[in-house]
């Protein structure tokens, strides 16, 4: 096979493991350009992307050409400059990197997902502290099973493999399984075509802990919820742990048998909530700084309070920011994130409000300079349009009063309330005030920045 052959093959396989914006960013621009018995060379667009791509996706990379060529290749990176993709003279070798395998380590475990880069706030913190709680020396199954459930990318994943890491990490002999719901359906399913029954419930049932993940997947397969509810019963009776997340409460799970719904409600049941502005800024600098990286504070709290319900798209647009920054060798800044972001949410982006628009928008309607309208001074025509900027933050941006504060020389969030109120009084007094806030209002919220 010749290198863009197998890098072909490679790319399909990857393409079904990682997402779809991860594949687009960083792999699609990878070209393989010389094969050999004992490695490849693929050619990235930059030495930043051979970073990148090196520290997160060397074992998928790895994986998949083994499995392709059914050889252990190492894989060596040339770094292509410029627009005319002329091959560097030196291409850069990297000293290969291996992850650390320890005995204990799972292959059915990724190394990323930890507690220690688990970032708490009040929508995760009882699911997080539930989930690291089973892992204490001498924790006695309080709760089994543990159900964690929540909407799309908010962690749950996360924290179902940061109880297998911590847990491996601990006791290393430990057997652990780690499935999804569907993974379990398709064993289940291979197992009685190919009559060995018998070794599917070892495989699932000579475990310690059992971890199953998007348990929605099993609804209406009445024959794996069947299997699933035996060796969940074997398990359970044994006193063997079993952890699972659901995209639903339990109660709301539609499709799924009435006794395999009691028996996931026998134990603990907890949610994972959006993170609040805050958890996103924070889980936004704890990626930056685990992948060192320097993004300005403006980019991050611009990503922050446009992106809200996902933690995963979140750290999509933080990959596509770096993925920007690095292909056109610009700086990360406040434009380049609303660029970004604009692209990332569409439409929807224009909703997004920040507090800096804000105060953008009244210091230029009221004629004052931006730095007095958030500064100290007490001229009445500018503390209004201070209190008028400050209620238009928290009708219109999901900052915290103490948050909307800060942008105004630290004020403290009783003072934003007062303005709130102040502003609220005077709307109610004065009809063409009211107006001019509506006005305000809607002009914030259809502008395109
Ligand atoms: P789910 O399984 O709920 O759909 P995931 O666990 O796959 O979501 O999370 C999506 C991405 O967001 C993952 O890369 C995960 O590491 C990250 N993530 C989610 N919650 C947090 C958090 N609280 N702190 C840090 N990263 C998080
Ligand atoms: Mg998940």
């Amino acid at each position: 096979m010749s290198p863009l052959d197998v890098w072909q093959q490679c790319l399909l396989q990857i393409k079904d493991k990682v997402a779809t914006q991860t594949f687009e960013t960083w792999f699609e621009p990878l070209k393989a350009t010389d094969i050999g018995d004992t490695n490849i060379v693929l050619q990235v667009p930059s030495k930043f992307h051979f970073e990148w791509l090196d520290s997160h996706y060397r074992p998928i990379i790895l994986d998949t050409l083994k499995s392709i060529t059914q050889k252990d290749l190492q894989v060596r990176y040339s770094v292509v400059l410029g627009e005319d993709p002329e091959p560097d003279p030196t291409p850069y070798f990297p000293s290969p990197k291996k992850i650390p395998l320890n005995g204990s380590q799972s292959p059915q475990m990724n190394p990323r997902f930890i507690f220690d880069n688990f970032i708490e706030g009040a929508g995760n913190q009882f699911a997080k502290a539930a989930a690291s709680s089973l892992c204490k020396d001498g924790s006695t199954n309080r709760f089994n099973p543990l159900v964690i459930y929540g909407g799309v990318g908010l962690g749950k994943t996360h924290l179902l493999q940061a109880v297998g890491n911590e847990m491996l990490a601990r006791q290393p002999g430990i057997r652990i399984v780690y499935t999804t719901s569907e993974k379990f359906t398709l064993d289940f399913i291979a197992s009685i075509q190919k009559n060995n029954t018998a070794s599917f419930s070892t495989h699932y049932r000579n475990v310690d802990m059992l971890l199953v993940d998007d348990i929605q997947f099993f609804q209406k397969k009445e024959q794996t919820q069947e299997q699933f509810f035996h060796t969940f019963n074997d398990l359970h009776q044994r006193g063997k742990q079993i952890v699972m997340t659901m995209d639903k409460a339990p109660s709301e799970l539609s499709g799924l048998k009435e006794r395999l719904i009691s028996r996931f409600q026998s134990g603990l049941t907890v949610d994972i909530q959006a993170p609040d502005f805050e958890t996103r800024i924070a889980i936004l600098n704890g990626k930056a700084e685990a992948d060192q990286l320097d993004i300005p504070y403006a980019a991050t709290e611009y990503i922050a309070s446009c992106i809200k319900t996902n933690v995963r798209d979140l750290e999509g647009a933080l990959i596509r920011l770096l993925a920007y920054s690095s292909l056109r060798k610009q700086e990360i800044t406040l434009d380049l994130a609303r660029q970004v972001v604009k692209e990332l949410l569409g439409k929807n982006a224009t909703r997004a409000v920040s507090v800096d628009s804000i105060i953008k928008l009244v210091s230029k309607e009221y004629n004052i300079r931006e730095t007095n309208l958030v500064g100290k001074g007490r001229r009445k025509d500018i503390a209004h349009s201070r209190q008028l900027a400050m209620y238009l933050s928290r009708e219109l941006t999901d900052a915290s009063l103490v948050h909307i504060g800060l942008h105004f020389a630290g004020r403290d969030h009783s003072t934003v309330i007062h303005a709130c109120n102040q502003v609220e009084k005077r709307m109610s007094a004065d009809a063409v005030f009211a107006a001019k806030v509506d006005n305000l209002q809607s002009e914030l919220a259809n502008s395109v920045f």
